[in-house]
């Protein structure tokens, strides 16, 4: 069983932890709910922070003659300026954290698909507005895992969620540790999840690593770092994920019956239809690794990107697989 280091996360006060909402009330989120036990969670309200009341009259986004402001209309405040300043002095003090959660669709903490209304007076709202808390957090934090309650409800963003934060988190283990060996360690470990991700900027990694230049080690590090969340950046192709997991049975293709391979290869098909997601094959190969001892692809994080009790088997029902 691999150890995990707890990812440390900023969310959205209003989910879970305080009933801090415009109207008094608290979001409920089963995974942040479960999350608790597994990350450390840093709750903030940015409204709450800039002086407005619990409950306090609504904002919103507004257009005005093309720019984008927070405004609350029952006073006529515009809460642009003040929301920004506490949003760049709260998140500029933020050391070491790997991702947020935030609420969606608010007009402070909303990450996309936030309501804009045209003006000052009652219209037809477009939805592609970001919420100004937030779009500090993207302008700060663009390599981080950042989400929100809503769009995880979806599985594969989940998983892709899950697998950044503890991927930035055991990498931060790496930089507390300063030492060359732990990242050749951690390069080795998630070699298949790096590959998976991009293929061409995990080679580039390797080279970081192998140091050929002789490098001073904080060097070594930085340049690692940039191309890790470059890396990061997208979730892996579905087509990566298949040539990882073809690969991977090639180890056991001494050992396997026909009938087994032609089981996995069923079930790689299934995964290219969307029938069924991938940590099905994974615990497939995950069950070959223990029954063949095979060591090297028992260290690759790959397999087990996250803690697993993240992703029961109740989750994959409720989600219709
Ligand atoms: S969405 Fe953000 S600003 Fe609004 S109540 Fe929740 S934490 Fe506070």
């Amino acid at each position: 069983m691999r150890k995990f280091k707890k990812p440390r996360l900023i969310i959205s006060k209003c989910i879970e932890f305080e009933s801090c909402r415009y109207n008094g009330l608290i979001i409920s989120s089963d995974f942040v709910k479960q999350l608790k036990d597994y990350v450390k969670f840093q709750p903030v309200c940015p409204e709450v922070e800039i002086g407005l009341g619990i409950p306090r009259d609504p904002i919103r986004l507004i257009d005005l003659k093309g720019t984008v402001e927070l405004f609350q209309p029952a006073t006529e405040r515009c809460l642009t300026g003040t929301m920004k300043n506490f949003a760049r002095q709260y998140l500029e003090d933020l050391k070491d954290y790997d991702g947020f959660i935030l609420k969606n669709k608010s007009p402070s903490c909303g990450i996309k698909a936030v309501k804009v209304y045209p003006g000052l007076k009652e219209g037809r709202p477009r939805t592609d507005g970001v919420g100004v808390f937030a779009s500090e957090v993207y302008n700060l934090y663009p390599y981080l895992a950042v989400e929100d309650e809503g769009r995880l409800r979806n599985l594969k963003i989940r998983e892709n969620f899950l697998t950044k934060i503890y991927t930035l988190s055991a990498f931060r283990k790496v930089k507390e540790s300063g030492e060359l060996n732990h990242l050749i360690e951690f390069h080795s470990s998630n070699k298949f999840l790096l590959m998976a991700y991009n293929q061409n900027l995990s080679q580039k990694m390797g080279q970081v690593v192998a140091n050929h230049d002789h490098l001073p080690l904080e060097k070594i590090i930085s340049n690692y770092q940039e191309l890790l969340f470059k890396t990061l950046e997208k979730p892996p192709l579905y087509t990566s994920n298949i040539n990882i997991l073809m690969h991977s049975m090639g180890y056991f293709s001494e050992e396997l019956s026909h009938n087994e391979k032609s089981f996995f290869l069923e079930s790689i098909e299934k995964y290219r239809e969307g029938v069924i997601p991938l940590i099905v094959n994974l615990n497939i190969l995950k069950s070959w690794i223990i029954r063949f001892d095979e060591d090297y692809l028992a260290k690759q994080t790959y397999f087990e990107p996250y803690p697993e009790e993240l992703m029961p088997i109740t989750t994959l029902y409720e989600r219709g697989f």
